[in-house]
């Protein structure tokens, strides 16, 4: 019997949105089966929270109150068997600290994966794309500088309305055109104030938009942190 790599397993903290989390599993799976061919398929335990929960902390900025939340939930991905930990969504690493120091497996931060792609493309100078929390907030642009990358986020007028399309649009399954066509939008603006790539900082944006819909790179960071979870689950 021919003797295949080993795997380990993916935990996957998802729901937020579900509608993302079910694209970490399904791209887990064709890479899984891109790299190792016949039937193989990814080893994977996804636990899926309530996003409304989670919706209505973010909006009190309870957020040790998520974090103690999420950091159980890891837990029981640890104890159920997980070896490594994606947390599938941006917003949510605002609390990555609170969840690594809670669990013994390590976190793969979804900031150093967007971080080393944009860096492997040989960029400096990315437009960020997000939830307001992610766009306005320390923690997401201050782990990408310290990448060294230059980080430039659309203004108010903005991002209140990419942070509208995420939460009422793309969260609940909704890919409308005009929002596209918004987003193109914003891009070309972000591209005109000196972006070299942008950054798709919510994983539920590249369900909406693809490299076509910009004049430079595209950084999708549900591909991107996923294909280095599956990097990670085949190293020796
Ligand atoms: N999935 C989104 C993100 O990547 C937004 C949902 C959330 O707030 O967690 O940021």
């Amino acid at each position: 019997m021919k003797v295949q790599p080993q795997q380990r397993v993916i935990g996957m903290l998802g729901g937020m949105s579900w509608e993302s989390s079910a694209q970490y599993y399904r791209l887990a799976n064709e890479l899984l089966r891109d790299r190792l061919g016949g039937l193989h398929s990814a080893r994977v335990l996804l636990a899926s929270v309530d996003f409304a929960e989670i919706e209505q902390l973010q909006v009190a900025e309870e957020w040790e109150q998520a974090g103690d939340l999420l950091a159980e939930v890891a837990q029981s991905l640890e104890a159920g068997g997980a070896e490594l930990l994606v947390v599938c969504t941006n917003t949510m690493h605002r609390v990555a600290e609170q969840i690594q120091d809670a669990i013994g497996i390590p976190l793969l931060h979804l900031g150093d994966t967007t971080a080393r792609a944009v860096t492997a493309a040989g960029l400096t100078t990315v437009g960020l794309l997000g939830t307001a929390f992610t766009m306005e907030q320390d923690f997401y642009r201050d782990r990408l500088a310290g990448h060294g990358l230059t980080v430039l986020v659309p203004p108010a007028d903005d991002r209140a309305e990419v942070h509208r399309i995420i939460y009422d649009e793309l969260c609940l399954g909704q890919l409308r055109e005009p929002s596209r066509q918004f987003y193109r939008e914003v891009i070309s603006r972000l591209v005109e104030a000196g972006a070299e790539g942008v950054i798709l900082g919510c994983t539920e944006i590249e369900l909406l938009v693809a490299a076509a819909d910009s004049p430079v790179p595209v950084f999708p960071t549900t591909r991107l942190h996923i294909e280095a979870a599956v990097d990670l689950s085949l190293s020796p």
